[in-house]
C-alpha cells in the first residue's frame, strides 16, 4: 500500500484560496526549481482535520498572472512527484463544461475513463493517438456517486476559447469537461506511476452562444466556493482507512 500524502495540486490562486482558508495551512520554503517557476506549496490539515498538501503553479515571474495551462502543470506535477511521492495526486480547478451532455454552470465533476487532449492533432500514422492522450485516471464513479458529484470526459488544451477545430475534438472525444491543465498532470502521472483524481468545477458552458472568459469572470467565485465543498469531501473520503472508489 503507498504511503505517502494526499496531494492537491491547482492552476490559480484563487482556486486554492477558499479551500485553504477553511482548514489550518503554512506555506513550505521552496526547494528545487520551484522558486524559479513561482509554484507554492502548502502543508496543513483541511477541514474536518485531515492531512494534505497543496500545490498552486503560482505567479508567473514575468507576467505576473496566474501561470495556468499544460506546461507549468506538468513541471509541478514532475516537482510534486520528486518531492512527496504522493499516494494520489488530485488536480482541482475551473473548466468550461457542455450543454449538449447536460452540464450547467456549478456542476462539479470527477474526471472519468481517461484525460485527453482536444488540440494536439498530428494527422500522422502512429501519432494521433499520442496527441489525444488517453491518460488513464483513478477510479471516480463509487466516488462520485457517494458524494453526489457528476462524472465525465476531462479534455485540455492550452487555450481559453474554442476553435471549430477544438470543438470537433471535443464532440469525437465525448467531453463533458474542457481546462487547460487536466491531460498534461496525468501524462506526468502516469509515467511515473502516481494515481490521478480530477475535480473540476464548471464556470462556463462551452457550447453556448456567450463568450467564454465573461461566463468565466461572472461565476468564478461560485464555482470556486462549490470545487472547495467537493474538495473538502473528497479529501475526507479519500483519508478513510479503506480509501473508497
Ligand atoms: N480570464 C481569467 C483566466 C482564466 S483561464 C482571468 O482573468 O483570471 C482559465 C482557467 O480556468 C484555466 O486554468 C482552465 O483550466 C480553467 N477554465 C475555465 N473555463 C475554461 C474553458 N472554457 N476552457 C478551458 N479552460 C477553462
Amino acid at each position: 500500500m503507498k504511503v505517502g500524502p494526499l496531494v492537491v495540486q491547482v492552476a490559480m490562486a484563487g482556486e486554492a484560496r477558499p479551500f485553504l482558508q477553511r482548514g489550518d495551512f503554512r506555506r513550505l520554503l521552496a526547494e528545487g526549481s520551484e522558486e524559479a517557476f513561482g509554484f507554492e506549496i502548502y502543508e496543513g490539515r483541511a477541514e474536518g482535520g485531515h492531512p494534505v498538501i497543496v500545490a498552486v503553479a503560482g505567479l508567473d515571474p514575468r507576467f505576473g498572472v496566474d501561470s495556468i495551462g499544460t506546461i507549468p502543470a506538468a513541471l509541478l506535477t514532475q516537482r510534486l512527484i520528486d518531492r512527496f511521492a504522493p499516494r494520489l495526486l488530485v488536480n482541482a480547478g475551473t473548466a468550461g463544461g457542455f450543454e449538449r451532455q447536460g452540464g450547467r454552470i456549478g456542476d462539479v465533476y470527477l474526471g472519468d475513463e481517461a484525460a485527453v487532449f482536444h488540440d494536439r492533432r498530428i494527422p500522422l500514422d502512429g501519432f494521433r493517438a499520442m496527441g489525444a492522450g488517453h491518460y488513464p485516471l483513478h477510479a471516480s464513479k463509487a466516488l462520485a456517486d457517494a458524494l453526489s458529484l457528476r462524472v465525465g470526459i476531462v479534455s485540455t488544451g492550452d487555450s481559453l476559447d474554442c476553435s471549430v477545430e477544438d470543438h470537433a475534438q471535443l464532440s469525437a472525444l465525448s467531453a463533458s469537461v474542457k481546462d487547460m491543465e487536466a491531460a498534461a498532470i496525468a501524462y506526468v502521472c502516469e509515467r511515473r506511476g502516481v494515481p490521478l483524481l480530477l475535480v473540476k468545477a464548471i464556470t462556463d458552458i462551452v457550447d453556448h452562444e456567450a463568450e467564454t472568459a465573461a461566463q468565466f469572470l461572472q461565476n468564478y467565485g461560485m464555482a470556486v466556493a462549490r470545487l472547495a465543498d467537493a474538495l473538502v469531501a473528497i479529501v475526507a473520503r479519500l483519508s478513510l482507512p479503506e480509501e473508497p472508489g
